[in-house]
């Protein structure tokens, strides 16, 4: 009765729709995809989900005692939000719409199921996350990847340029504002970010470095979405008609894009290399994990560096590798210690001029001594040419566009994954 009773006087979240999509390239193969309008539930997220005094309408710009150090922290106070209020007319308050999106397994021995979601919430918001997600079953990569993009169009169409009007929507303490949804940053893995740019993977999906640059001591001129978006119309317009998506494809991956037909963002009037953002547990400790401890683990072995971590006593700013093993040469300490730095500076609650400035000197530390993993043997190629290690150099500029760190964490999509995806599947059928 009570529960009755609440359900009919609270607001309720928007309605999820459902479509029926066809690829082209797999006619019997139709998908169902479920999703909610992003601007209905914005409006929403807007007006209910937060607790008193926790929403933000307006871009800021913070300074240091001195006027000039400016600090970063929530999204509104970066670079980004900024810019885009400048665009607007006066009194519209910017809903600035962050996705993350991930795929999961659902099923590891029997069909290979996986599910494709994603997530929102609003930058407005201060460090939450709301769900929406959309299904995807099984197919060949690259349809799957259209396929992804497909439904994302049709998830985006109330937000593109000319679809969405200002409007006007009630905040938490009954205030009308005038509303503008604006995507604002979409937080996703490194192979998620290849497929939602449109780039193939020998390049950097945030600037111009191809794979032979990606070890350079420096970040290249970024990417944008007018590079890409011009790429792809023009390569519709020599194809003929009746060419088939892999010829498409073959002529993309030629000028080093994977081949998407159709971008979903295309119409929404933001540079998608400008929003799409790293996490931290993706972007740093997993591209530790992946590349410094492989090195490590390959010039002491295994067993050496178990007992150097059991045998480290437990004090904080404690620091390792410093009894003398063969291998760890004063460059490879230093090497580590300047990521490490980089890797705790990055997730400070809130940085400056100043403390970006730090991020910077670490990442040139690193690329000074960079070399050691080459000379001793522990990098098993002879150059530096990585994705993840070449993606550091991108944090300070997402900072300043977009805010500190914690605003595009992952733990809560993270979390929504198991909620929301594998112990749902569990509870199906599994049809
Ligand atoms: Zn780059």
């Amino acid at each position: 009765m009570m529960y009755k009773c609440i359900e009919k006087h609270m607001p309720q979240a928007p309605g999820w729709k459902s479509t029926t999509v066809v690829l082209d390239d797999a006619l019997t193969e139709p998908q169902t995809f479920f999703y909610q309008d992003p601007v209905e539930l914005a409006d929403f997220l807007f007006g209910n989900l937060t607790p008193h005094n926790s929403m933000l309408y307006e871009p800021i710009r913070v300074f240091e005692a001195d006027g000039k150090t400016q600090v970063y922290h929530e999204m509104v106070s970066g670079k980004l939000w900024n810019e885009v209020q400048c665009t607007l007319p006066n009194g519209v308050t910017v809903m600035g719409v962050v996705l993350a999106s991930d795929e999961t397994h659902l099923t590891n021995f029997s069909g290979n199921k996986s599910m494709h979601a994603v997530y929102m919430t609003l930058g407005n918001i201060s460090r939450t996350v709301f769900a929406m997600k959309m299904e995807a079953e099984c197919m060949p990569g690259i349809l799957q990847c259209q396929l992804f993009h497909h439904c994302m169009w049709i998830v985006f169409e109330s937000m593109q340029v000319g679809h969405q009007t200002i409007h006007a929507t009630i905040d938490p303490e009954g205030n009308i504002h005038q509303c503008l949804a604006v995507l604002m940053a979409w937080i996703a893995d490194l192979k998620e970010q290849y497929n939602i740019v449109g780039l193939a993977t020998n390049s950097c999906p945030q600037c111009l470095a191809r794979y032979k640059d990606l070890e350079h001591p420096y970040a290249f001129p970024p990417h944008t979405s007018l590079w890409i978006t011009n790429e792809v119309h023009h390569i519709h317009e020599e194809l003929p008609i009746s060419s088939t998506t892999w010829q498409f494809i073959s002529r993309a991956k030629a000028v080093g894009l994977c081949g998407i037909k159709e971008l979903c963002w295309e119409e929404l009037g933001v540079d998608i290399c400008q929003v799409i953002c790293m996490d931290n547990l993706h972007g740093l400790h997993k591209m530790f994990k992946d590349h410094m401890m492989e090195w490590l683990t390959k010039m002491i072995g295994q067993l050496e560096l178990n007992c150097r971590f059991t045998g480290q006593p437990h004090h904080i700013e404690a620091q390792n590798f410093d009894t003398g093993a063969d291998g760890a040469q004063s460059g490879v300490i230093k090497a580590i210690q300047v990521v490490l730095d980089f890797i705790y500076i990055t997730q400070f609650p809130l940085h400056s001029d100043s403390s970006l400035q730090e991020l910077q000197v670490a990442l040139s530390v690193f690329h000074d001594n960079k070399c050691i993993f080459i000379v001793n043997g522990a990098c098993h190629q002879d150059h530096m040419n990585i994705q993840k290690v070449h993606a550091l150099h991108h944090w300070a500029s997402n900072i300043v566009d977009l805010g500190t760190t914690d605003n595009y964490c992952t733990e809560t999509g993270k979390t929504l994954h198991i909620l929301m995806c594998k112990a749902a599947y569990k509870a199906t059928n599994h049809k």
